[in-house]
Formats: structure tokens, sequence, C-alpha cells
């Protein structure tokens, strides 16, 4: 499980996150919503250890990971832009991670063959990323964290660059993917739909403050709030 408590983040003397309290269970499929600059992404990075650091508790599991480097926390995350190596293949930009891990070479290639293949690029495997579409770079990116099998997922809008038809399949993907290997998983989203068709529950977050968690329906038919309500664009 995520505890996350008092959390708060200044960029300078610019307060982003005000004080955050969420509690996100093992095995949940968890997403953030609101509106641009509200600090979703601060939030996820600050999870991941990226950024300025934070005051308040991050704790994984039983370990409160501020101060923490990225890579022993056994999280993976997939960034807003996809940070994807230029030099480096598609397999070799999934490979990476796994072999900084040391695994035996033929898990490594079994992997990464399952990851591309989740993915829809497994014929593009020997592609350098600037050949690639937006929506398939993303996918990659994708590929790349997956691949490692963390305990917990952070995907910061991975499907936004994706057409239509691609992401309502991308999503039932990534949640039976999630679903399989039991992530808990933490998803920001711009798309309603999105969070409400894969999502356990979402938080909404204005100006660096959670406004209300919960299961996506109650939120929208009980919105604890006008700010909650207009932005979910409902009635009440
Ligand atoms: P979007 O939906 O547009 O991705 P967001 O909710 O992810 O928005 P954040 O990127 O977390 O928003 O930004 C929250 C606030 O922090 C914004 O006001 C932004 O300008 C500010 N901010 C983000 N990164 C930095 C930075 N490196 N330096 C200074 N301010 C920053
Ligand atoms: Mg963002």
């Amino acid at each position: 499980p995520i505890r996350i408590r008092n959390l708060t983040l200044s960029f300078g003397t610019t307060k982003v996150l005000k004080g955050i309290d969420l509690d996100i269970g093992a095995g949940e499929f968890f997403a953030f919503l609101g509106p641009s600059g509200s600090g979703k992404s601060t939030l996820l990075r600050a999870i991941a250890g990226f950024g300025p650091r934070p005051s308040g508790e991050i704790l994984l599991g039983e370990r409160n990971v501020i101060g923490l480097q990225p890579w022993k926390r056994d999280v993976g995350m997939v960034f807003q832009s996809y940070a994807l190596w230029p030099h480096m293949t598609v397999r070799q930009n999934v490979a990476y991670g796994l072999e900084e891990r040391r695994r035996p070479a033929e898990e490594i290639r079994r992997r990464v063959r399952e990851a591309l293949e989740l993915v829809g690029l497994d014929a593009y495997a020997d592609r350098y990323p600037s050949q690639l579409s937006g929506g398939q770079q993303q996918r990659v990116a994708l590929a790349r964290t997956v691949v490692i099998e963390p305990k917990v997922l952070l995907l910061d809008e991975p499907l936004s660059n994706l057409d239509a038809n691609l992401r309502v399949q991308m999503r039932q993907d990534l949640l039976a993917l999630q679903r399989r290997l039991g992530i808990t998983t933490i998803f920001v989203t711009h798309d309603q739909e999105e969070a409400n068709t894969i999502c356990d529950r979402i938080a909404v977050l204005s100006d660096g403050v959670v406004q209300q968690v919960g299961e996506p329906d109650h939120v929208y038919d009980q919105p604890a709030n006008s700010f909650v309500a207009r932005f979910l664009g409902t009635a009440n």
C-alpha cells in the first residue's frame, strides 16, 4: 500500500502541493484527475523520487521513501514526455532496465518480447525512437516500465497520444496487465471516461489540494464541493 501524509512541496517559494493525504491500497488501480497545473505530475514525480524534496511522508509499504533515490523505491514511472533513449533501438530501450538489474540474457529476451507484444510493437523492435510516431513512442515507454514488473506503477497520461481506437484497446490491455501482475497503479489522465472505466478509485486535485477521493461513480453522484461538481461536469 501507499500512504501519503501531509505532503507539501514547493518550487522555490511557490507551494505546489499543499498537505496531501492519501491512502492507496495494494493492487489498487487509482487515478489522479484535475485541471492542468493542479499538481498531478508533481505528486506522481514526488512518489517516484524526482523533483524537489517534499516534506511530510510517502510510505511505500512500511518505508518512508522521502530522500531515497528513485531506483531504490521499487517504482516504475512512465513520464508525460516519454524520455526514451534516442541512441538505442526499441528493443534496447525496453531491455535497459533488466540489463541494469543483471537479469540473465534468456530472461531478458523473453520479457522484452512479452512487453513488446503487450503494446503491439513486436514488429518495431529494431527501430530507433526517432523512426516512430508519438503514439508508438508512448507505447515503448509503457513497455519499458512494465517490463521491470515494479511494485508500484506510475503512469502520467500514458495513452494521451494514441488514437481513439488504440486508446480503448490499450486501456483494456493495461487493466488486464495490472490485474494479472497485481501492481498498485496510479494513473494520471485528463480523460474522465478513461478514469471511470479502468480505475477502482479516483482523487480529484485542484491547486495542490485533494478535493475528493472515492469510487468514480460515487464521486460523480455525490461531488464533495462545487469545484468537483464543476470539474466533472455534473449538474449538482
Ligand atoms: P497538466 O495536466 O498540464 O500536466 P499537472 O496537474 O500535471 O498539469 P504539474 O506539472 O504538477 O501540473 O504542475 C503543478 C504546478 O507546478 C504548475 O503551476 C507548474 O507551473 C508548477 N511546476 C511544475 N514543474 C515546475 C518546475 N520544474 N519549476 C517550477 N514550477 C513548476
Ligand atoms: Mg502533468
